[in-house]
């Protein structure tokens, strides 16, 4: 198991830096929500505000951050050249759409997974440091445990990872 970066969870004091490991940043409109979050399962970086910033807010915040701006808006599309029009209507198919067009071919893995509901990094945590916070059988039965740095959600492989894993399989193997 590797452990995932540490020290960057999208917090104001440490958002201008790069990605750790080099991937592309992103930054959402509030109308790709779901992809903002598969986009983190994927181990991007991506932001995605509620309720979402006016357009000429996004632009500027994506253009400070170095990161590309997602968007479902023509006149935001062509607001710099690192914003991206996203024309799919499906989930799959705008996942295809973006790794296709920035040429990006990510693992089908959650190794590399950020918190899905906050965009925060995970670390993995022992069993007894979330005794609290999980249910009795999961706590007996998980082989691993993943907590948000930023919200404090605990992750462990299950019936539900297993759903995401097989639909990221699905995308990367649809990408060709
Ligand atoms: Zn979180």
């Amino acid at each position: 198991m590797q452990p995932v970066a540490r020290g960057y969870a999208g917090d104001p004091m440490t958002a201008h830096l790069p990605d750790p490991v080099g991937r592309p940043r992103f930054l959402c409109d509030a109308m790709l929500g779901s992809l903002a979050r598969w986009l983190r399962f994927f181990g991007f970086d991506a932001l995605f505000l509620l309720p979402g910033p006016a357009d000429h807010e996004l632009a500027t915040r994506a253009k400070e951050e170095g990161r590309w701006l997602l968007t479902r808006d023509c006149e935001l599309a062509a607001a710099g050249p690192r914003s991206m029009m996203v024309r799919a209507q499906a989930l799959e198919d705008q996942l295809i759409e973006v790794f296709g067009r920035l040429g990006l071919r990510p693992a089908a893995t959650l190794e590399n997974a950020r918190c899905g509901e906050c965009n925060s990094v995970l670390e993995d945590v022992t069993r007894e440091e979330v005794a609290e916070a999980v249910p009795p059988h999961v706590l007996a039965t998980a082989r691993r445990f993943r907590r948000c740095c930023g919200c404090g959600r605990v992750y462990w492989p299950g019936s539900h990872s297993e759903g995401i894993l097989e639909r990221m399989e699905t995308v990367i193997r649809r990408l060709g």
